[in-house]
């Protein structure tokens, strides 16, 4: 059965369908970036609140592509009527539910004219955005915008048919300011930290090169909460799609997989009103920055690690790699000595347990996240802020400095059988040559300033980093997995 509205009715049994009625679902919200993990995370929250509420059908969402590359998924949802399936696996267990939150898709990859029609609605009250750090047009040392990005240069130059999810949002604000109505709240739910505080100074920064007043008006009416989201979501592999259809009898052409566990923290400033999300498990705080430390630290700074040592031993999946114990044990190692030292306790939140779960949701084998996936998504910084503050505190860094020297080996574009590598990064050019030149040396990389900064001078990371790469470059991964277990245990 191709999965629509019509067709709701007439699912299996083990198939979980909205309880709502949903066409009636509006929208009052926009979001920037229809990937994967939204339709895992907020349009699920959504969806559980609209089975519970009747009032939360005015939440619906506008899912939005920005990217040429989007139109597939936009193809792909518009004739099922936006809706979607999204399996929730845990072991041999999965829950199938169609998703009825969103309100229509819409693809923005060419003209963003009708996008900012869309939001001009004064219903919309929320824009939200998961379009991956890139998304944000950032220095990457300063994490402020940076004004020569090609997507930022041609907003400026044509400011009302912006590109970039930054354009869209100061022209969205700018006709909002114009018609006299109240601005909508944008929502980061993207993993940086201080999101929200990123996002506004990169949506002000803009501003402010287009038109001071718009800056300050920016500045002193619209409000950006900051988050912490986390729930692991692979990319839809094809074999999901077709057990899903057979399995169920349901065609969808793109449904969405991920682990059970999800959670959201969100900083409770919606001036222009907000979904009470806070009844389906989303916890709204005064301040994110203690979980959002948490989570990076421990969370995304270990998934760097596991996914750049699992890449380089030739392991396909996060379980996969975890499944050599070798790099289960520098993965505890890594949060017990070095990074779980860095942070500071969190309100109502069990430390020692939240790092046992993180250990079995990376080995759960049900959730098939891809070492390519997490190593692409997660930015450096989440290996270079714990040393930092490591170092900070006078402590070593043996096993970030191991995680640091994967990435540097994986940066070479090229594994040790000479397969190649795909590096995704806005530098991947220049991070090859200087892998090239520097081989077992990790000088020529770390002198990369926009990247480390003073830490590529400092002979606490540079000495370790050094020993660990030498072992890569010259004994191979597998003796180096070997020595790190050794360390660890
Ligand atoms: P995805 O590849 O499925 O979707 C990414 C979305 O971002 C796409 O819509 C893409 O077009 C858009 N995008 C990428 N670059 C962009 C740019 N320069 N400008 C505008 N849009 C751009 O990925 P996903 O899994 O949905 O992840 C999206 C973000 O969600 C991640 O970067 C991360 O910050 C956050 N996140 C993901 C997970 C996860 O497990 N997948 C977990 C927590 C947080």
């Amino acid at each position: 059965v191709p999965l629509s509205r019509a067709t709701l009715a007439s699912l299996g049994p083990g198939v979980r369908v909205p309880a709502y009625d949903v066409a009636r679902v509006r929208a009052g919200i926009v979001h920037l970036g229809l990937g994967g993990f939204h339709r895992a995370h907020m349009a699920r929250y959504t969806h559980d609140l609209m089975e519970h509420d009747p009032d939360a059908l005015a939440w619906g969402i506008l899912g939005v592509g920005l990217m040429p590359g989007d139109r597939r998924m936009i193809d792909a949802l518009a004739p099922q009527d936006a809706l979607y399936t999204l399996v929730e696996r845990e072991g041999a267990d999965e829950t199938v539910t169609v998703i009825g939150s969103l309100a229509g898709v819409a693809f923005a990859g060419e003209t963003s004219a009708a996008l900012l029609d869309a939001i001009d609605d004064p219903a919309i009250r929320i824009v939200s955005l998961t379009v991956t750090e890139n998304g944000y047009c950032l220095d990457p040392a300063t994490k402020r915008l940076n004004p020569d990005h090609p997507l930022i240069r041609a907003d400026l130059s044509a400011p009302e048919r912006p590109r970039s999810a930054i354009g869209v949002i100061v022209e969205a604000l700018r006709r909002r300011r114009a018609s006299g109505h109240a601005p909508f709240t944008p929502l980061t739910c993207d993993n940086i930290q201080h999101n929200g505080d990123v996002l506004r100074d990169a949506v002000v920064t803009l501003a402010r090169l287009r038109d001071p007043c718009l800056a300050d008006w920016i500045a002193a009416e619209v409000v950006f909460p900051s988050t912490m989201v986390d729930r692991i979501t692979p990319v839809t592999a094809p074999a999901d799609v077709a057990a899903l259809a057979e399995r169920h009898g349901l065609s969808d052409a793109w449904p969405v997989f991920s682990e059970t566990f999800t959670q959201w923290v969100i900083e409770d400033r919606f001036p222009a009103g907000r979904p009470a999300w806070e009844r389906v498990g989303a916890q709204f705080v005064a301040d994110v920055a203690p979980y959002e430390f948490m989570k990076l630290r421990l969370l995304n700074g270990s998934h760097l690690a596991v996914s750049g040592l699992g890449r380089l031993a030739g392991t396909v999946t996060i379980d996969e790699s975890m499944a050599d114990p070798r790099i289960a044990a520098v993965m505890t190692a890594l949060m017990d000595r070095e990074t779980g030292p860095t942070v500071p306790p969190v309100p109502g939140i069990d430390l020692a347990a939240y790092k046992r779960t993180l250990v079995a949701r990376f080995a759960n084998p049900a959730i098939r996240d891809t070492v390519e996936r997490v190593n692409t998504d997660a930015p450096l910084n989440v290996l270079v802020d714990p040393i930092r503050g490591r170092l900070e505190q006078g402590g070593r860094v043996e096993f970030l400095a191991l995680a640091l020297a994967a990435w540097l080996r994986r940066v070479r574009g090229e594994d040790e059988r000479g397969g190649a590598i795909e590096v995704r990064h806005p530098m991947a050019a220049l991070l090859r040559e200087a892998a090239i030149a520097g081989g077992p040396d990790p000088r020529p990389l770390l002198g990369i300033r926009p990247l480390f900064g003073e830490l590529g001078d400092d002979p606490r990371l540079v000495e370790p980093v050094a020993e660990w790469l030498g072992m890569l470059y010259g004994k191979g991964i597998q003796a180096t997995l070997d020595e790190a277990a050794r360390r660890a245990g």
